[in-house]
C-alpha cells in the first residue's frame, strides 16, 4: 500500500490524482488539503477516508469540521495545517497540486521529513529551486515531475547518461491565441483566455498558457529539475500537444515521449515510478493524426517566455518577482480588473523595479513576493 497526501485535492491535478487512486487499489489517501471548496472536500473525505484534512481558511475548516464530525478525522487550517500535513508520519508521497508560491514552505517541510514529492506546483521550483533541489539531494528525496513536459523529459532520460544531454526541447501548444499579433490581443477577456485548445486545467495555468508565461515557468522548472542551463532549453511550438517534450543527446539522437493530452498519465507515472501501470484512455491513432507540425514561438507578441529567460539569467530573487508579479496580475485579469496585455507590463515593471538578492532565503523569497504585489498595487493603470 502506498500512502499519499495531496495539497490541492479539489483542483484539476488534485481531482485527477484521486481518479488514479480510484483505479489503483494499492494507493491510499492519508491526507487532503484545499483552499475553500468545502463541499467537494467533504465528498472526497467520505470517499477516501484520509486521517487529516486541511482547508486554507479557518471558516472553511470550521464548516468542514462540523460536516464530517461523524467520521472522527482531524481537520486543520492555514499554513500550520499544511505544514502538519507535509510531515505526517504515515504519508510516503506528497502530491503538490496546489497553485502558486504558497507551496514553498509545505514542500520544503515534506522534503525535510523525507517524503517523496510528486511535483505539479511549478511556482515553488521556479522561486525556490536553489533551496529545494540541494535539500532533496541531501535528504535523498526524489522529486518526480507531474508537469506533462517535465514528465516527458524525465521519461526521455530513462537509462541515459545525463552528461550526454545536449539540449532539452520543451514543447508548447502555443495557447488559444497562437498566430495573433499584439493589436489582436487588446480586447481579450478572461473567458477567451480560459479556452485552451488541448488541455483542461485550472484557471491560473490556463491564463499562463495563453501568455506563454507558463512555458517560461516551465523553462525555469526544467533548469532546476534536470540541471540544464536555460540556453540549452529550446521551446518548440507543437500545436497538437502530442509530443510532450524531447531530449537531444550529443550524438544527435532525439528521444521523445508522445501520447494523447491527458494529465493522468504523468500523474500516474510519478506515483508508480519506475513502474508503468496500465491506464485506460484514448490512444494516438497515427493514421488519423496524419501530421505533427512545428513552429518557432512568437516571443515578441507573447512576451512571457522572453521575460522568463531574462529572469533566470539574472537569477537570485528575480524569478520570484517574475512569478509573483504574474500570480498577482493574472488574478487581477481573472477578475476583469486589468487588460490582457497589462499582465506583461506589470511583470516587466515589477522586474525592473526589483533589487536582486543572490541566493535568497525562503524569508527573502516571500519578501520579494510581497514587494512585487505592492509594486502592482501601486502601478496598475485601471
Ligand atoms: P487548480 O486551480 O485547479 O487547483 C488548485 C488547488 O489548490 C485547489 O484544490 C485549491 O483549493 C488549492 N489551493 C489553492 N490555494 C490554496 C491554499 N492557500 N491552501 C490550500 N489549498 C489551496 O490548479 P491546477 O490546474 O490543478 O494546478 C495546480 C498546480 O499544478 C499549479 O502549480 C499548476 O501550474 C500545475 N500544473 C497543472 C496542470 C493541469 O493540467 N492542471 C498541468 C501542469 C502543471
Ligand atoms: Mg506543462
Amino acid at each position: 500500500m502506498k500512502k499519499i497526501g495531496i495539497l490541492g485535492s479539489t483542483g484539476s491535478i488534485g481531482t485527477q490524482t484521486l481518479e488514479i487512486v480510484r483505479s489503483n487499489s494499492d494507493l491510499q489517501v492519508t491526507a487532503l488539503a484545499a483552499g475553500s471548496n468545502v463541499s467537494l472536500m467533504e465528498k472526497q473525505i467520505r470517499e477516501f477516508k484520509p486521517a487529516l484534512a486541511v482547508m486554507w481558511s479557518e471558516d472553511a475548516a470550521e464548516d468542514l469540521k462540523s460536516r464530517v464530525a461523524d467520521l472522527g478525522i482531524k481537520v486543520l487550517s492555514g499554513m500550520e495545517g499544511l505544514l502538519e500535513l507535509a510531515v505526517l508520519e504515515e504519508m510516503e508521497v506528497l502530491v503538490t497540486a496546489i497553485v502558486g508560491m504558497i507551496g514553498i514552505r509545505p514542500t520544503i517541510a515534506a522534503i525535510e521529513a523525507g517524503k517523496t514529492i510528486a511535483l505539479a506546483n511549478k511556482e515553488t521550483l521556479v522561486t525556490a529551486g536553489h533551496i529545494i533541489m540541494p535539500l532533496a539531494a541531501q535528504k535523498k528525496v526524489s522529486i518526480l515531475p507531474v508537469d506533462s513536459e517535465h514528465s516527458a523529459i524525465f521519461q526521455s532520460m530513462n537509462g541515459e547518461n545525463k552528461k550526454r544531454v545536449s539540449k532539452i526541447l520543451l514543447t508548447a501548444s502555443g495557447g488559444p491565441f497562437r498566430g495573433r499579433k499584439r493589436e489582436e490581443l487588446l480586447n481579450i477577456r478572461a473567458e477567451d483566455a480560459l479556452k485552451h485548445p488541448n488541455w483542461s486545467m485550472g484557471r491560473k495555468i490556463t491564463v499562463d498558457s495563453s501568455t506563454l508565461v507558463n512555458k517560461g515557468l516551465e523553462v525555469i522548472e526544467a533548469k532546476w529539475l534536470f540541471g540544464v542551463e536555460p540556453e540549452h532549453i529550446q521551446v518548440v511550438v507543437q500545436p497538437q500537444s502530442i509530443i510532450h517534450s524531447m531530449v537531444e543527446y550529443e550524438d544527435g539522437a532525439v528521444m521523445a515521449q508522445l501520447g494523447t493530452p491527458d494529465m493522468k498519465l504523468p500523474i500516474q507515472y510519478a506515483l508508480f515510478y519506475p513502474d508503468r501501470r496500465p491506464m485506460e484512455g484514448k490512444r494516438i491513432d497515427f493514421y488519423e493524426l496524419a501530421s505533427i507540425t512545428f513552429e518557432r514561438p512568437d516571443t515578441d507578441t507573447f512576451k512571457g517566455l522572453a521575460m522568463a529567460y531574462d529572469a533566470i539569467r539574472t537569477g537570485g530573487s528575480m524569478p520570484t518577482v517574475f512569478n509573483a508579479a504574474n500570480e498577482k496580475a493574472v488574478s487581477l485579469f481573472l477578475n476583469n480588473e486589468i487588460r490582457f496585455l497589462e499582465i506583461y507590463d506589470l511583470i516587466q515593471g515589477a522586474m525592473e523595479n526589483h533589487q536582486v538578492t543572490d541566493n535568497p532565503s525562503v524569508d527573502r523569497i516571500l519578501e520579494a513576493e510581497a514587494e512585487a504585489y505592492e509594486y502592482i498595487d501601486s502601478h496598475r493603470r485601471t
